[in-house]
């Protein structure tokens, strides 16, 4: 079985990696050329002022050849100092780790809690912030579309909330999984580091991650005393200014990113948003249709990128096993689905419907999974996959 091949595409559901568009495929296939000469030069310039179209930004943005963690702790080191207090919000499981990696950091980071099915509620980080009045809280840290929830948070209304407070905390934002899917603004918004990673919606390989940094924040790494040298802004900013990085710099998925900037802006980031939006709310129109449960309660902060789906009980007051589920969707129809992570773990199954996209990738995914509700036994309503072609019939070309 192992050595017999599936014919067809592979179906990768999870939100994140998604799948890489043809199109980026052929752009990085060209030979790796020198970074330190003027075709590179080039690129380095193009990439450079692209990404800051898609964070929707006039300040820099560092691009490091790391996966998403990597921009998670340079935000910090590049930013805070050893035992600085730093607020975070439990959105779920990346918020969750980034508070972990702020602790291996020497950093006094306090988590408010959450309960996996809501997004950031500002105002209670503005009655900490308030209770706050020696401004020994130095910086705010949310996750924009919190990954393993399917739930997206208002990143303006955070802002409003530390202003409301008159705090001079920076604002550290994670939108690893929503950048290019998901509506983002560094600049309107008030941003000071916002976070992201090449995997999701910028329909790259993991590989590349950012941080886009505001003047605040740079002025802050001025001060700011964590040990940094492989992530320090500074040097690297200094050589982008003529299109070069310090060191090698991951030269093919420049490439794929010069390509994915071009795509996502030829189509226009608004319709780019929409098109996401449509499909999110096709998916939960199946969801609802099969009977079961969208894991965000609060519709107001639906994700665009991902929908996460709670399992059925089984009649003896348990749940059907995700994951048991999620083996049968991948070994019969050739479809990852992402799994629940920490504390969602077994109940909670995630359909990613991110990066390139269409309805008949939506639709195919949707099959799938109803497929995989017959073959695994999960008491389900017939009709989800129906009541999505409706949806999408109806809106098509609005
Ligand atoms: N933050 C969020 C919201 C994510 O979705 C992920 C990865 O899925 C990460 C952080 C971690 O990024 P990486 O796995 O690329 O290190």
């Amino acid at each position: 079985k192992l050595n017999s091949h599936p014919s067809g595409r592979h179906f990768l559901q999870i939100p994140g990696p998604s799948a890489v568009p043809d199109r980026i495929l052929r752009a990085m296939d060209y030979p790796t050329i020198d970074h330190r000469g003027p075709e590179f030069q080039a690129l380095g310039k193009k990439v450079l002022a692209s990404i800051q179209q898609i964070f929707k930004t006039e300040q820099p943005v560092v691009i490091y050849p790391s996966s998403g963690t990597g921009a998670w702790e340079a935000a910090l080191v590049n930013t805070l100092s050893a035992g600085d207090d730093v607020l975070m919000y439990e959105t779920g499981q990346f918020a969750t780790l980034w508070k972990k990696l702020a602790d291996k950091l020497g950093l006094n980071a306090e988590l408010i809690e959450g309960d996996w099915r809501h997004g950031v509620d500002a105002s209670r980080i503005e009655a900490r912030l308030v209770a706050d009045t020696a401004h020994r809280i130095k910086a705010v840290c949310v996750v924009h579309n919190e990954t393993s929830t399917g739930v997206t948070s208002d990143i303006a209304a955070v802002r409003a909330a530390i202003d409301r407070a008159k705090h001079p905390a920076l604002l550290l934002v994670d939108t690893i999984s929503g950048l290019g899917s998901a509506d983002y603004r560094h600049d309107a918004w008030g941003v000071d580091v916002t976070v992201s990673g090449s995997q999701k919606g910028l329909m790259l390989p993991p590989g590349l991650s950012f941080n886009a940094v505001s003047a605040k924040a740079l002025e802050a790494s001025k001060q700011a005393t964590l040990p940094k040298a492989y992530w320090g802004w500074e040097e690297i900013l200094a050589m982008n200014e003529k299109g070069f990085w310090p060191y090698t710099p991951a030269t093919n998925l420049l490439y794929g990113l010069a390509e994915a900037c071009d795509m996502l802006l030829e189509e226009g980031l608004d319709r780019v948003f929409a098109r996401h939006r449509r499909h999110g709310e096709a998916t939960r129109r199946a969801v609802r249709a099969w009977g079961l449960e969208v894991l965000c309660l609060n519709e107001d902060e639906y994700s665009p990128v991902l929908t996460a789906v709670v399992m059925p009980e089984d009649g003896n007051g348990k749940r059907h096993d995700a994951d048991a589920f999620r083996r049968i969707v991948l070994e019969h129809f050739n479809m990852s689905l992402g799994q629940g992570l920490g504390k969602v773990s077994g109940w909670v199954f995630r359909i990613g419907h991110l990066g390139d996209f269409n309805d008949l990738t939506l639709l195919g995914t949707l099959a799938g999974v109803e497929a995989g509700f017959i073959k695994a036994g999960v008491p389900h309503q017939r009709g989800g996959v129906q009541a999505a072609i409706d949806y999408l019939a109806e809106t098509a070309g609005q």
